[in-house]
């Protein structure tokens, strides 16, 4: 007799149109009588996929038509007029991001614990993220379609990761065939079409570094303006990444590869006016050697990928001294606490908190931790979990404990391991306040 575990092929249907998730009060959306769970087909005739075509097809129309689905099954059409710009108060479901169909060598996917989170194992390749958050895809799977829309609704600039101009090297990076890593018609297209695109290097020793990097580099100058920057960020191994074709990113490599590349971005800054290759922080970092000055980054165009956060976060973290006036404040002299962070942020954070501390008499501690859990060269602070930060109780002083915010999840208070915001005070036994650099300074100056 045989059992038959029975599970659907299709976990998720995609539904026509997209749904209300909220509506404003007294807003126009509430006026016309719609509610949450309700769905949008259709406007002025043409199909609702998500809220980027809702955007995109209300955006200047003042006449409109609405084909509804009722969420209690009816069907509606509206006939809207509405004031020029007048906004409909209605916030949408979330996107549901595409996946990929690449089996990169270095995927982070294949760095997970088994027992990671599932949304861990999510390989999103959206050109929609890609707009709104600055996600990176690759493009190689992109339909005709995404391709249109983009250029039609202008989802402009969009993130995408290269590695390499050279076909057969980045094909073998993706795990794909060359014909479907081919980019280069992609890109032009795009390009030509006036969307700007900022371009990604995830660097592998001995892969893409040497000449085929300095060749990616410049093709992708060759096409500035209209690629705007390249993000350079070296590759990351957990211990559950045993790949054999991968190397492991030491600090002797990105000491070379600074020194390599520093010499291209003083070309560039001569003929392009900007750097437009950039490293990520880590590579400093690891490499042992301080981040750029301010105006190396300029307007901090690959921010979202994390190139120049060290160089942004001691800039604002300057204001916040300036404010203190290297005056101790009453209200922050009985401020004892330790700030947990990772290994890597560690030596960066502590002689900014000890000018803090002599400037306004606070009594924090930075304790760098070393992230178990990944394991390999992982040591970024967004990456540590419950577990992690739970090994450090001995190394705790004071009264509270701060953790960076990023260690969260960003709508619900829990880590990458599962552990709740709650479980870990009970843990360390002590208050655990989660913050960024805002809510850091609003802690130490709460009526501002
Ligand atoms: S494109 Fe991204 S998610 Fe997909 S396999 Fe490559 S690294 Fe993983």
């Amino acid at each position: 007799m045989y059992e038959f575990a029975v599970t659907p092929a299709v976990t998720s249907i995609r539904r026509r149109g997209v749904e209300i998730a909220e509506v404003s009060p007294a807003s126009l959306g509430s006026e016309l009588e719609l509610e949450s769970g309700d769905r949008i087909l259709k406007v002025n005739g043409r199909n609702v996929r998500d809220y980027l075509d809702f955007r995109f097809q209300t955006a200047g129309e003042t006449e409109l038509v609405f084909e509804v689905r009722k969420h209690t099954g009816e069907n509606w059409e509206l006939q809207i007029e509405r004031d020029e710009g007048e906004d409909f108060g209605l916030s949408f479901e979330q996107i549901v991001p595409r996946q990929c169909a690449n089996e990169c060598i270095f995927c982070f996917c294949n760095g997970n614990p088994a027992d990671a989170r599932p949304s861990l194992f999510i390989k999103d390749e959206d050109v929609r993220l890609s707009f709104l958050y600055g996600n990176y895809t690759t493009m190689t799977s992109i339909s005709e379609d995404e391709m249109g829309r983009i250029i039609e609704q202008r989802l402009s600039p969009q993130y995408v990761s290269v590695h390499a101009t050279d076909l057969e090297v980045r094909a073998y990076l993706l795990g794909i065939d060359k014909a479907r890593a081919d980019i280069a018609p992609k890109l032009k297209r795009l390009l030509d079409a006036g969307i700007e695109i900022h371009a990604q290097v995830v660097l592998c020793p001995g892969i893409n570094d040497g000449e085929v990097l300095r060749q990616t580099i410049a093709d992708l100058a060759a096409e500035h303006p209209r690629i705007t920057s390249v993000a350079i960020v070296p590759l990351g191994l957990t211990r559950y990444n045993t790949d054999k074709r991968l190397t492991a990113v030491t600090p002797e490599f990105c000491r070379q590869i600074i020194d390599e590349v520093g010499t291209i971005q003083a070309e560039f800054r001569k003929t392009l006016g900007t750097t437009f290759a950039f490293l990520g922080d880590e590579i400093y970092l690891r490499a042992g050697r301080s981040v750029p000055g301010r105006s190396h980054y300029g307007n901090y165009p690959q921010i979202e990928d994390g190139i120049g956060m060290v160089r942004s976060f001691r800039q604002q973290f300057a204001a916040l001294l300036k404010k203190s006036a290297g005056k101790p404040q009453p209200h922050c002299v009985n401020l004892r606490g330790t700030i947990l962070t990772g290994t890597l942020f560690a030596p960066v954070l502590k002689p900014l908190i000890e000018n803090l501390n002599e400037g306004l008499g606070t009594q924090l501690a930075v304790v760098g931790v070393e992230n178990n859990y990944f394991g390999g060269d992982v040591s970024v602070a967004g990456l540590l979990t419950g577990g992690d930060l739970v090994s450090a109780k001995q190394r705790l002083s004071g009264d509270f404990v701060i953790i960076p915010r990023s260690t969260l999840k960003s709508d619900e208070e829990i880590m990458l391991d599962g552990m709740s915001l709650a479980e870990l005070t009970i843990k360390l036994g002590l208050p655990v306040y989660p913050f960024d650099l805002k809510s850091f300074a609003q802690f130490l100056w709460p009526r501002n």
